[in-house]
């Protein structure tokens, strides 16, 4: 791939003079077309007759696909209080606070839909007393692989509600990580936290 500077130029052809210009590479806000939002000072060709922008360059993409993963829709699940301490004192093992949360539910959430963990015990944790409880407290999940790694646990499990599959997924971070201390899932997670704390 070529990499692209400010300042740098080529011909290419633009849409709106329906001619082949020169564009000039330069850092521009960007609005998505359906007016959904802005990518900022992105880098893009210019068209040197219009002013328009003409290029999205592949080095630009990353950061335009940034842009639309925090703009997609978080899953939202309600849990009972107690959940939220189990996560709160798992996130404590790994030597985090209350907001190392949903990573630890993400890393189950991937390392059981892609079988990296088993998922079998999933509906036994469901049936279990520590999975009662009033729906209290809300939990969301954003990300770019979570929407469908939650669809893809769900059909393997065959638990169809979103927010039971998010409780067997903390009950069994309760047994893996609060209640057994598991030094695999904690090695694993202490290396996410470094990287996102
Ligand atoms: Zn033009």
């Amino acid at each position: 791939m070529n990499i692209l500077k400010v300042g740098d130029q080529e011909k290419a052809a633009c849409e709106k003079c329906a001619a082949f210009v020169t564009v000039i590479y330069q850092l521009r806000d960007v609005p998505f077309s359906d007016g959904s939002g802005l990518v900022k000072q992105v880098l893009v060709g210019v068209c040197e007759q219009c002013d328009q922008v003409c290029v999205l360059p592949q080095q630009s993409t990353p950061a335009v696909k940034c842009v639309l993963e925090k703009q997609r829709k978080p899953i939202e699940s309600r849990v009972p209080a107690h959940m939220l301490d189990i996560l709160n004192l798992a996130s404590a093992e790994v030597g985090c606070g209350t907001e190392f949360a949903p990573y630890l539910i993400k890393y189950y959430v991937h390392a059981l839909a892609s079988r990296q963990m088993s998922a079998n015990r999933l509906p036994r944790y469901l049936a279990s007393d520590l999975a009662k409880g009033k729906a209290e407290k809300r939990i969301s999940l954003k990300g770019q692989h979570i929407v469908e790694e939650v669809g893809a646990l769900k059909s393997m499990t065959h638990i169809e509600k979103t927010s039971d599959l998010i409780r067997g997924v903390i009950l069994k971070i309760n047994d893996d990580i609060v209640q057994h201390k598991r030094q695999k899932p904690l090695n694993e997670l202490k290396g996410i936290a470094a990287a996102v704390g």
